[in-house]
This record gives structure tokens, C-alpha cells and sequence, in this order.
């Protein structure tokens, strides 16, 4: 089995693991008891939060843990209503826990919405977002990095311009965190969200960064965990885990090279042994997203064959009811129907290997070409 969908998720590192399980049988008390094994619990919980915000470049004070990354772009974004400031402003390939969420708050009348355009090779217009962000602006949500292409965002820049206009700035990290250097000062956000099983550390856990001075409102109430805002018990080994998986990430950040001289090998392969095949996105890229069409076959089909073989990888097509449509990422930046709809990511990790890249391109080159054959046939 070869794994070449890390953006959808990843494997529990073995570190993260080994750092997780005496919380499950030895420290299972609740953080917040007064007793030995609460305060053990706590104390694994606090730890995690200074790693956390090690990574982020953050203070722990000003880390709050949640189960996943749509919650923690859920709690920033359900904030904004009751401003007198109405105006929130996205990209047009945000993921759909910020896209979806936004639309519908808009179409409820809650906000007023702009989104800011991508260009052909996915990256955000800067004229756009300075037209796009004014004195209405209560809120600019821009992603870090683009989870199908990889695309790296200006981040800085287009807070600089929220700044300008006494605007705050939410960005979602998850797909960033963990492979490219993540600095909410850096980055000037005010809001940052990551995602725990996105980089080695289990699923259901993330976290949101609320810099010091600001807050969001809670999406419940309860108990007042997490500095009030993320009620109910804490998922201790989970985030135990989380933290585990930021202090080894920030160790391994000096690989992500490595990983991206694999990657730029597995386009290389596919480009020169497949006709018709071309990479989405240019520019800065994460080290490990490969977003590839093949013009004419249909992703789902692709990737069913590439599974068939034993390579995992992700459709950057959706299929609804028998018919195939390009991703809205696609269709945003520009890519035509014909080559969107036969578009394939394939995410490495940091424990991807020379091997598994030069056995994963046969595959891929095999298989496509048996594809096209079948085409041809049945035309
Ligand atoms: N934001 C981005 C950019 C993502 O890629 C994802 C997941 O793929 C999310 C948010 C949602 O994260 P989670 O699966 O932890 O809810």
C-alpha cells in the first residue's frame, strides 16, 4: 500500500502515539479535579498548549483546543454577527467549513460578503483584495495554503491591507501547519486554525489560535473549559497527542525539503511518461500537494484504478449522481471542464519514500494509459 493522500489525513506518528497512551490508562483524570490524576491530566493538557503555540509562534494563554478544523473555523466565523461592521471577505477557494458556512450566513442576511478571485495558477488576486477590503470590512478569512493544489496564499499581505482598514484577520493554517513555517505574528492573524490529524496526530483534535485581547463567542456553553470558550471535557490524550505531533513537526520542518524534491520527482515522472497531463497551481506550493490532470478520464476512475493497484490517492473531482464535475477550486481558477474533471491529488507526508515515488509513478503512468486505451475502445 502506497499513501499519497496526506491532506486528507494522515498516520498517528508511533512518537505520538507512545506520548498518548498513559493518558488513556494511567493520568485518565478529568483536568479540571483537584486530585493527583486531575492534576496530571492538566498538566499533559497545558503542556500540550505550549507546544501548540510553539509551533504557531503563539503564547499559550492564547490557545484553545477543539475537535477538529471546522470547529475552530466555526468559532471564529459565527462571531462575526451582531457587528456593526457587516462585511466578511473570503477567496473563492476557501474549503467548504469556510465557504459553506460564510454563503449561508450570508444568505441568511447575517453578513455581507465578498470574495476575493484566484488567478490561473490559483493564487489570490492582490488587486482583488484591495478593492475587496474597506472600512465595512469587519473580517478578512484567507486559508494559508490551498488544500487541493497547495497554493500558498499572501497571507501577510493581504492582512497588511485588513489592517489598513482596522479589519481582523482569520486564517485557516490546517493544511499549512506542520509543512511550512506557520507564524501567526508573521502572518499578522488575529485567528488561526489548525487541524491535529493533518500532521501525525489523531483525528478529532484541533486547535484555534485567538490572539491576546480578542475572543470569539463559544459555539455552546457548559462547564467554561478552555478559557470559556470550547465548553465540555477535554479530550486529554487526544490533545496530549496534538501537542506531541507539533513539537516533532517543528523538529522535522528542516525535512520538508526532502519531501518536496519527492514530490517535484513524482510530477516530473508523470509529466514526461503521460500525454496530456498537467499540474495545477504554480508558484509557492506546499512541498508535498501534487494536483494533476489527466485531460479526458475522469478523476473517480483514476483514482479507483490507482486503489486497485494499492495507491491511495484523492479525486479533485466530485462525482453526484453519475456524472462527474470539476471541483470548485477548478472551476475557480479558471482550469477548463475537460482537463478539471480528470484532476487527481496526490499529498505526500514527511515518511513518504524515494521507493514508494518511482513504484506510485509506474502505477499512475500504467494505469492511465490502460484508461485511455478503454476510452479510445469504447468511443
Ligand atoms: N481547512 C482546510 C484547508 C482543510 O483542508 C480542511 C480539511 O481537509 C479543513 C479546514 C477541515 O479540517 P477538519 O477535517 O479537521 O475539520
Amino acid at each position: 500500500m502506497i499513501y499519497l493522500d496526506n491532506n486528507a489525513t494522515t498516520r498517528v506518528a508511533d512518537e505520538v502515539l507512545a506520548a498518548m497512551q498513559p493518558y488513556y490508562s494511567e493520568h485518565y483524570g478529568n483536568p479540571h479535579s483537584p486530585h493527583a490524576l486531575g492534576r496530571a491530566a492538566h498538566d499533559g493538557v497545558e503542556r500540550a498548549r505550549a507546544e501548540v503555540a510553539r509551533l504557531l509562534g503563539a503564547d499559550g494563554s492564547e490557545i484553545v483546543f477543539t475537535s477538529c478544523g471546522t470547529e475552530s473555523n466555526a468559532m471564529v466565523l459565527r462571531s462575526v454577527q451582531g457587528s456593526p461592521r457587516r462585511k466578511v471577505v473570503m477567496t473563492s477557494v476557501e474549503h467548504p467549513s469556510v465557504r459553506s458556512l460564510l454563503q449561508s450566513m450570508a444568505d441568511r442576511g447575517d453578513i455581507e460578503l465578498a470574495v476575493i478571485g484566484v488567478d490561473r495558477t490559483g493564487r489570490v488576486d492582490l488587486d482583488q483584495a484591495a478593492a475587496a477590503i474597506d472600512d465595512a470590512t469587519l473580517l478578512v478569512s484567507v486559508m494559508q495554503a490551498q488544500n487541493e493544489t497547495g497554493v500558498i496564499h499572501p497571507v501577510a499581505e493581504i492582512a497588511a491591507l485588513a489592517r489598513k482598514h482596522g479589519a481582523l484577520v482569520h486564517v485557516d493554517a490546517v493544511q499549512a501547519a506542520a509543512k511550512i513555517e506557520v507564524n501567526v505574528q508573521t502572518l499578522g492573524a488575529d485567528f488561526l486554525s489548525i487541524s491535529g490529524h493533518k500532521f501525525h496526530a489523531p483525528k478529532g483534535v484541533g486547535a484555534l489560535y485567538v490572539r491576546r485581547g480578542l475572543t470569539v463567542d463559544p459555539l455552546w456553553l457548559g462547564g467554561g473549559q478552555e478559557h470559556g470558550l470550547r465548553s465540555g471535557t477535554e479530550a486529554v490524550p487526544s490533545i496530549v497527542g496534538v501537542g506531541a505531533a507539533a513539537r516533532l513537526a517543528l523538529e522535522a520542518l528542516d525535512r520538508q525539503p526532502d519531501v518536496a524534491r519527492r514530490r517535484d520527482r513524482l510530477e516530473r515522472n508523470v509529466l514526461t511518461t503521460i500525454e496530456s497531463a498537467s499540474v495545477n497551481g504554480a508558484g509557492p506550493r506546499l512541498p508535498n500537494t501534487a494536483s494533476i490532470s489527466f485531460r479526458g478520464l475522469a478523476a473517480d476512475k483514476v483514482v479507483d484504478a490507482l486503489d486497485e493497484r494499492g495507491l491511495c490517492a484523492s479525486a479533485g473531482a466530485a462525482c453526484h449522481s453519475g456524472a462527474v464535475e470539476p471541483s470548485a477550486v477548478m472551476r475557480a481558477m479558471g482550469v477548463p471542464d475537460d482537463v478539471a474533471i480528470g484532476t487527481v491529488r496526490f499529498s505526500l507526508s514527511r515518511y513518504t519514500t524515494d521507493e514508494e515515488i518511482e513504484v506510485a509513478s509506474a502505477i499512475i503512468a500504467g494505469e492511465v494509459r490502460k484508461l485511455r486505451e478503454k476510452a479510445l475502445v469504447n468511443r
